[in-house]
């Protein structure tokens, strides 16, 4: 506190802290103690504040200025603020301000433009980088101006070329955007800078900003844009090449396979028929070649579908494994299907896709196996919104995978690169088509492998259960099941299988024990033996059984059930195809407890001819000659009449004249299409209420979309190329009972 005539009447020791003073200097001037700071080092030389005061006045004379800032010797600031009472005399305080000059530091150190406006929209400060961003409006960016006032400054003189012409307009926008809660816009300036500005309410009502320069950003953004348009449209034109390719390349693979088969039904010397089998199955590997990548690039372009429909997963598996099962015999390989028992089997999902992946694994598995097993487990349970949580494995007792390259194996084009793989054919692709299909469907693959001892792939998948899943139940079996296998998993599962029905399992691991256990004296009420066990095999010991006198029923499980009938088909009641499909075996079971029927082979299909006058007449609408010959040869042992029409305009008139019982329709063909042909038949039969004839697209197309639109155009099936003898036959076959009938076809009969 100083007196009226500025001489200081008293100080507190924070005071005489900050100027170096003590209670000697009560007396002295206001003048004279920042003097005394000053020459004792206290301040900073060069402190602004300090050296602009003393430079202007005299120190006696002095009073210090309303806000007198200090920058300390020691660091940190000190702002003075001084007062005068009712007596004249003189208070200072000393604030120390050295965090907010430290705040203020650091917002001029952004290089993002700030800009704060109290609650009354005037200015109450902003950084250099504010100024530099607005230069022309940066001379009227002083505490107390207005934001409109900024605006319509800059405004005037150019700052904004957005505004042109429609300044008022612009105004108001502007002035709106700031006075909302919060906002975020961009905005070019005229020197071609791009902004984007971010304002925020401040507690006390005021309004903090932000400008941040983004240029750069944008620039980078529409390249990238760019870049995204272009690389979309290579990928749509990659696949439309890859589709054009396939068709291209299947149709003439149709001749290569389709003729080869047919020269290994001719009659060939040794030499011959190994060439022509080599045609066929390299023809063969080819095509899985191109479906692969065909798939592959769908995924890729975005055009995989799914088709959710209703679909029982156990016996897909079963599909899949029966269609492996050569394949598996001929190295001698077990393969197995461990279903949970308690686990419904029918869901809702892509059944063809599925089957694809499954394929994939257990094809692998198979493939990399020489001696051993392939098991396929599938275990589940109950998951949120009515879905089951499925796990499957594919287990093999095969070569294995070494450590480092596990996840390598999902890459596209990726092969473990060592000798004893490279024995192997395939693309390196069916893993990574696995693992996409998978995604697809919200699940996840893995695979786990011991190198030289085996691998266990699996995938983890959530699937709602299909609508009429309830009706899935196990049925009751009374009694004893003895059971004789020798593969302690093959045991397990039949066990597992029959004891979930009720039934008490007596399990045995060679015929020998088993053989021994019922000349005992234990009957049971049915044997399942395996046909494939070491020593006493299934056959022989079902014989033993029989002179033995045991008079109940016996099932034999071979996966060569036409070895096994050979062996000691009369011995036994009934042969199950390895892996058993449960639903097959349950059913077995069911019926054998009824008086059981001596096993029947399936009928064989009527031969087309056989209940009518005429050969039924079959039309082939085919532009290729040589799929002409291809189709002709393979429909040659069947008692047909066949006529072809090289295009859609040629098969519409034949359709009228020859009045086919069957038409095979390709699709691409010059002049008229295959799709355009069928729609313009169905057209016709409806106008004049005929009955429609079944048409079968024959197709190289392989792209999604494809099936949808040939069947919408009124195809009853199709087929895709290249054709097998088998498929084509069983077509004909399907339609042949129908077509005998005597003709419908009204007045045109
Ligand atoms: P491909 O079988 O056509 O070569 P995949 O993508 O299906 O292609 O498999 C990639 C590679 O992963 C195979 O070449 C093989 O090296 C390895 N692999 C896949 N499955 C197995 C398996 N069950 N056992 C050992 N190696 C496997």
């Amino acid at each position: 506190m100083f007196d009226p005539s500025q001489r200081l009447l008293a100080a507190n020791s924070a005071f005489h802290l900050a100027f170096g003073t003590g209670t000697g200097t009560t007396g002295q001037t206001f003048a004279q103690v920042l003097l005394h700071a000053r020459n004792s080092g206290l301040l900073r030389p060069g402190d602004q504040a300090s050296s602009d005061w003393f430079g202007v006045a005299e120190p006696a004379a002095l009073l210090p200025p309303p806000d007198l800032m200090l920058h300390l010797a020691k660091g940190g600031w000190s702002r003075l603020a001084a007062q005068t009472d009712a007596q004249g005399r003189m208070l200072c305080q000393l604030v120390d301000i050295t965090r907010q000059m430290r705040i203020w530091a650091a917002i001029e150190a952004i290089p993002d433009g700030f800009v704060l406006f109290d609650s009354e929209d005037r200015m109450v400060t902003c950084n250099q980088s504010y100024r530099d961003i607005y230069k022309t409006s940066a001379p009227m960016m002083t505490p107390g101006v207005s934001f409109e006032n900024i605006l319509r400054y800059g405004l005037a003189l150019g700052e904004y070329p957005e505004a042109c012409g429609r300044e008022e307009e612009w105004v108001n926008a502007r002035m709106s955007e700031h006075r909302g809660p919060a906002a975020e816009g961009e905005h070019q300036l005229k020197d071609g800078r791009w902004l984007r500005s971010i304002d925020k309410e401040t507690p006390d009502g005021g309004r903090v900003g932000l400008r941040v320069d983004i240029t750069q950003l944008r620039e980078q953004a529409v390249a990238l844009e760019s870049a995204r348009l272009a690389a979309e449209a290579a990928s749509r034109a990659k696949s439309a090449f890859l589709a054009n390719m396939s068709h291209e390349i299947r149709t003439p693979m149709n001749g290569v396979i389709g003729m080869a088969e047919l020269l290994c039904d001719t009659a060939l010397s040794d030499e011959q028929r190994l060439f022509s089998e080599t045609i066929r199955s390299s023809g063969e590997a080819l095509l899985v070649i191109i479906n692969d990548i065909l798939d592959y690039s769908k995924i890729e372009a975005g055009q995989l579908t799914l088709r959710p429909e209703d679909f029982d997963f156990e016996r897909i598996i079963h599909e899949v494994v029966m269609l492996l099962q050569p394949r598996a015999r001929e190295k001698g390989i077990d393969l197995m299907i461990d279903y949970d028992v308690f686990l419904p089997t029918r869901f809702t999902g892509d059944p063809g896709r599925l089957r694809q992946v499954l394929t994939n694994l257990i094809g692998n598995a198979v493939k990399f196996t020489a001696k051993g097993h392939v098991l396929t487990r599938v275990v589940g349970m109950e998951a949120e919104g009515g879905r089951h949580q499925l796990h499957v494995t594919v287990e093999d007792t095969g070569i294995g995978i070494p450590d480092g390259l596990l996840d390598h194996v999902f890459g596209e084009f990726c092969q473990v690169d060592d000798d004893r793989n490279r024995r192997f054919e395939g693309t390196g692709l069916g893993l990574a088509i696995t693992r996409r299909l998978i995604e697809r469907m919200e699940g996840a693959v893995w695979v786990d492998s011991e190198y030289g001892k085996g691998s266990v792939f699996g995938f983890r998948l959530a699937l709602p259960l299909a609508e009429d899943s309830g009706a899935e139940r196990l049925p009751v079996l009374i009694g004893k099941a003895l059971v004789v296998e020798d593969q302690f998993i093959n045991r397990t599962i039949l066990e597992r299988q029959l004891a979930a029905c009720g039934a008490e399992v007596l399990l045995f691991r060679s015929g020998q024990d088993a053989l021994d256990h019922v000349t005992g004296g234990m009957v049971p009420d049915v044997v399942l033996a395996g046909h494939e066990m070491p020593g006493m095999d299934g056959a022989v010991l079902a014989k033993k059984l029989r002179e033995a006198g045991y008079d109940k029923p016996l099932v034999l499980l071979s996966s060569s059930p036409l070895a096994a009938r050979e062996a000691g088909g009369e011995a036994v009641d009934a042969i199950l195809q390895k892996p058993v499909l449960r639903a097959e075996l349950y059913r077995l079971l069911t019926s054998l407890t009824l008086p059981v029927a001596p096993e029947s082979t399936l009928p064989e299909a009527p031969p087309p001819a056989a209940q009518s006058q005429r050969a039924m007449r079959i039309l082939a609408a085919e532009d290729n000659r040589t799929n002409q010959l291809v189709l002709q040869k393979m429909l040659r042992s069947l008692d047909i009449e066949l006529r072809f029409a090289g295009n859609g305009l040629e098969a519409l008139a034949e359709w009228e004249s020859y009045k086919p019982d069957l038409i095979f329709m390709d699709i691409s063909m010059p002049v008229m299409d295959g799709r355009e042909a069928t729609r313009a038949i169905r057209e016709s039969e409806a106008a004049r209420g005929l009955k429609p004839v079944p048409i079968i697209a024959l197709t190289a197309h392989a792209m999604e979309g494809d099936e949808e639109g040939i069947l919408a155009s009124g195809m009853d099936r199709y087929l895709t190329k290249p054709l097998r003898k088998s498929e084509i036959s069983a077509a004909v076959l399907a339609f042949a009972a129908e077509a005998c009938r005597p003709p419908e076809r009204g007045g045109q009969g």
